[in-house]
């Protein structure tokens, strides 16, 4: 099957559970007002992952803003707390507001670690309880809370992307020589066209009948009518596979463990079928030469520059305002870094280099954001068959 059928498909269950920890705290600082807490517990709780740039003024008009949780009973049995187990789960369905949504805070922590620890360069950690944060964890099931339109817009939101431009990855003038500058501002621009793509796919129609469906105007004003957004998409979804080409061997024989063995088996053949599909390197150019990359004097001084520019990157999804888009903003952007860790981090061909190593959540998030790039690229293959001046640069 073609690379992007494979992940596009809707049962794919890989896309399942993510951890994620900032959303959270929002909900955790609403209980802790409920539970009459002291106003010394909640100046605690401000400032746990909170917004590293500027204060909390996180508005969203819809529901659909926020976060459905997984209930306890939801946790795969390997990821509960030992005093947990045993639990059945009920039906996948969202529980929020209902009784059952409690969730389960106690998880057994070396569960979330169960791959290994280790530092990406590329991306920001939310400190944990030894540093000067604490970052509530739970489950979320993707799949209950897609990434679609919210009614997350306005100065918030407009906010962070002027950020990430303006300060952190400047659009490179036509002159610019500098390839590695050139790709950091691809990757967010491809990104940022993608979340267009899937809020456009996914818009509420008509909020009084709870009408979803397709913004074709919204399509192409935000993304299609502008070449260079398309290209970018496609650069970042190349990026992405390539990242995930050069991992194969690893990403083969990670360890699937969703607490559900027929899923398990599942997402590792739909792995293979996506890693060894002999249509993929066949079809796909390169994005680009990454070995050219990083080379010239000022190589090593570049790389620490970038790094810390998608590293203030990925602090700043702590500051968006909208639960669900901060869900998929952090997977995305772990995603992103995860890919350029494996690009950028390790050499495949030096031996003396550590082998590459990744978390469980950089897997989850390097697939998930895979998928949705896939998703993105095969709306805009079918909706617009040539687009002209669509080309990918060298
Ligand atoms: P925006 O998309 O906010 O764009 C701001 C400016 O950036 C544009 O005016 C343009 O100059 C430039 N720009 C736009 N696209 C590109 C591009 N591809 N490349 C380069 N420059 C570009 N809203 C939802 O409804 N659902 C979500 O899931 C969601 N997730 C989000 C995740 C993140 C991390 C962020 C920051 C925002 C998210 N939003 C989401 C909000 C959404 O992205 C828009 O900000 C919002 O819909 C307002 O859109 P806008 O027309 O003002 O343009």
């Amino acid at each position: 099957r073609p690379t992007t059928e494979i992940l596009a498909d809707k049962d794919a269950p890989l896309r399942v559970l993510v951890v994620f920890y900032a959303p959270i705290w929002k909900l955790y600082k609403s209980m802790m007002l409920l539970e009459g807490r002291t106003t010394d517990m909640l100046e605690q709780v401000k400032l746990w992952c909170d917004c590293p740039f500027w204060p909390d003024d996180g508005m969203c008009r819809l529901r659909d803003c926020s976060v459905c949780e997984c209930p306890e009973n939801e946790f795969p049995e390997s990821f509960k707390a030992p005093s947990k187990r045993g639990l059945l789960s009920d039906d996948l369905v969202c529980q929020e507001g209902k009784p059952q949504a409690t969730v389960d805070r106690t998880l057994d922590t070396k569960a979330f670690t169960g791959w290994i620890e280790i530092d990406n360069p590329w991306t920001h950690e939310d400190e944990t309880d030894n540093g000067s944060c604490h970052c509530e964890m739970t489950y979320v099931n993707l799949q209950l809370n897609p990434e679609r339109y919210t009614g997350y817009t306005g100065p918030s939101a407009r906010r962070i992307w002027d950020a990430i431009y303006s300060e952190n990855c400047p659009k490179y003038s036509s002159g610019e020589i500098c390839q590695e500058k050139k790709v950091l501002y691809k990757l967010i621009s491809g990104l940022h066209s993608s979340i267009s793509i899937h809020i456009a796919v996914g818009y509420l129609l008509d909020e009084s009948a709870n009408l979803w469906g397709q913004n074709l105007e919204l399509m192409h004003n935000r993304v299609l009518r502008h070449p260079d957004r398309v290209r970018n998409l496609y650069f970042t979804f190349l990026f992405v596979l390539r990242a995930v080409t050069k991992a194969a061997d690893y990403l083969e024989h990670a360890e699937y463990d969703s607490g559900n063995h027929a899923e398990d088996l599942k997402a590792q053949s739909l792995m293979r079928q996506l890693l060894y599909n002999p249509k993929l390197q066949a079809a796909c150019p390169l994005p680009f030469d990454d070995a050219k990359l990083w080379q010239g004097q000022s190589g090593p001084e570049l790389k620490q520059q970038i790094q810390k520019q998608f590293r203030n990157i990925s602090a700043l999804m702590d500051c968006v305002g909208c639960e669900k888009c901060r869900l998929w903003g952090k997977l995305q952007v772990l995603g992103l870094g995860t890919a350029l860790k494996i690009l950028f981090s390790v050499d495949g061909q030096n031996h003396q280099d550590p082998p590459l190593q990744l978390q469980r959540n950089e897997v989850i998030a390097l697939v998930n954001l895979l998928n949705r790039l896939s998703e993105s690229v095969k709306v805009v293959n079918e909706l617009v068959p040539s687009i002209e001046g669509l080309v990918l640069e060298p």
